[in-house]
């Protein structure tokens, strides 16, 4: 395989425009990194690419040669699908260039973007594309497979905001997928990931929002169950204009932090108000008054500042491992289960994150785009988070056995931006009722699963057998 990574890098090197980073050169070792540190590989070659001719002549020849290719926007696939060993490496990392247009409300943004690069361009207009926490994401995975943040109640999920895709498809051919040109495949790509072509270039809405009001605080654990309880029920009736999440986990071990609870199980919620300052009253007031009163914080923050608060928290190079799911009501006995499992964390940065979707994301018919189930609101991400190889049992197995006991109380369905990568068996489960469309959209571009390094729906003539 390292030959015919060779020869690929023979048949790029006199025309390609970006960098070739081979094995033992310079730049090579950062190149090759990605965020999650479980997932470490030697790529043959990585080929970071400076404009779209760039991408055409990395797809040809690596077709050419029939070498496993994986493509890399932000490198925070948790499973890992944005590298390979042996193998080809298509990094976007170049391609970083983000056009807005203040009067249409519009942006072009390249196939390479991180969250900030949409985020800082986007707020000198003094507007918003809805999209994800942290900003070191990258845009296009997160895109591709749905996008979920702090907008998505009020403005829809990030792949419901794209008018237009650009891509180069398997033939290395440019492909534009909207409402009126290839429709089949604009409907598969918002929500399918990277199976059809490296996309590089996204037309997206832009919506008018730079401040929001954040609220915060810590439920000791023996108010958890009170706290979910007052959750579900507020939720079901909260105007699109409340994003409220909860994460449960160990509290840290800060000043920040009341002192009789650090390094104790806590729910931690944050909540966000889009609307009228005046107006967030109950809402915030109700969640509030669950929370530990001298751990509680209300303010205004920039979006920008919205965006990165989060970044620190999930640092890259540490181990991550998930495993996620949907409720369409969150029972009594899943909050037992929740409030059971957070006594038994195995890291202090581990978490179960809850949040809830709907508002302008439920308002998509289901068929509309392949994009996962709306309908069941409630979104579980059981996250683990530690730094020492030798704690990789103890955290993989929590996250399993806590899966395993709340499954059967879930809706069927994953999103497929929160899958490990042994979840290749639940691809189909993402898509269900939208599977075969997906089989078809996937047959017609890329027949030969050239982009399989994804959460990979397989072409109608190739077996998983020979994939
Ligand atoms: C710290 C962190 C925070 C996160 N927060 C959120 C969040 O708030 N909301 C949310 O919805 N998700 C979130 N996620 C999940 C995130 O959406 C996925 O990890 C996503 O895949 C990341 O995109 P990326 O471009 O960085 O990934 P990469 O690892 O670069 O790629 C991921 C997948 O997309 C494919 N791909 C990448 N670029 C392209 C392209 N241009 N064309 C075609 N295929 C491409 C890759 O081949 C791979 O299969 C988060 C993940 C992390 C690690």
């Amino acid at each position: 395989m390292l030959e015919a990574s060779e020869e690929v890098y023979s048949s790029l090197r006199r025309q390609f425009k970006g960098d070739l980073l081979r094995p033992g050169e310079y730049g090579y070792e950062d190149a090759r990194t990605i965020w999650n540190g479980m997932c470490v590989r030697t790529p043959g070659l990585i080929a970071r690419c400076a404009d779209v001719s760039d991408v055409q002549s990395a797809i040809r020849s690596a077709r050419a040669l029939r070498i496993p290719t994986a493509v890399r926007c932000g490198g925070h696939s948790l499973a890992g699908f944005s590298t390979c060993d042996h193998g080809l490496v298509i990094d976007l990392s170049r391609m970083r260039q983000v056009t807005v247009d203040p009067e249409a409300r519009r942006a072009r943004v390249a196939g390479g973007c991180l969250l900030g690069s949409i985020d800082t361009a986007t707020q000198k207009a003094g507007l918003v594309f809805p999209s994800g926490v942290v900003s070191h994401t990258g845009a296009s995975g997160l895109i591709l497979g749905g996008g979920t943040g702090w907008l998505t109640r009020r403005f829809g999920l990030s792949c419901d905001n794209v008018e237009r895709f650009t891509l180069v498809t398997a033939d290395s051919s440019i492909v534009h997928a909207d409402s009126k040109e290839n429709q089949d495949l604009y409907w598969a790509l918002r929500g399918g990931g990277g199976n059809f072509g490296v996309v590089t270039e996204f037309e997206v809405r832009l919506h008018p929002l730079t401040a929001v009001v954040l609220a915060e605080g810590l439920t000791p654990q023996t108010d958890i169950r009170g706290l979910l309880e007052c959750w579900r029920d507020v939720m079901a009736e909260a105007p699109h204009d409340l994003k409220w999440n909860i994460d449960l986990r160990l509290a840290p071990d800060t000043e920040r932090v009341p002192v009789d609870l650090r390094g104790r199980p806590v729910a931690s919620s944050s909540l966000i108000w889009t609307g009228d300052p005046e107006t967030r009253g109950p809402y915030l007031q109700c969640a509030l008054s669950k929370c530990s009163p001298d751990s509680v914080s209300i303010r205004n923050v920039s979006f920008l500042n919205l965006q990165t608060m989060a970044d620190s928290a999930f640092p890259h190079g540490r181990r991550y491992y998930t495993k996620s799911g949907y409720f369409t009501r969150l029972s009594d006995s899943t909050i037992d289960c929740l409030v059971e499992a957070v006594a038994t964390i195995p890291s202090s940065e581990t978490q179960i994150e809850l949040a809830y979707l709907g508002g302008a994301a439920a308002r998509i018919a289901a068929n509309e785009t392949a994009f996962g189930d709306r309908s069941a609101p409630f979104i579980m991400n059981l996250l683990a988070n530690w730094s020492d190889a030798s704690a990789d049992g103890a955290n993989i197995s929590w996250i399993r056995g806590l899966f395993d006991k709340l499954r059967p109380a879930m809706k069927p369905g994953v999103y497929i931006n929160f899958m490990s990568g042994d979840e290749q068996e639940r691809v189909p489960e993402a898509y269900h009722e939208r599977w075969d469309r997906m089989v078809a959209v996937k047959t017609q571009y890329d027949p030969d699963n050239f982009f399989r390094l994804n959460q990979n729906v397989l072409p109608r003539k190739v077996t998983a057998g020979n994939s």
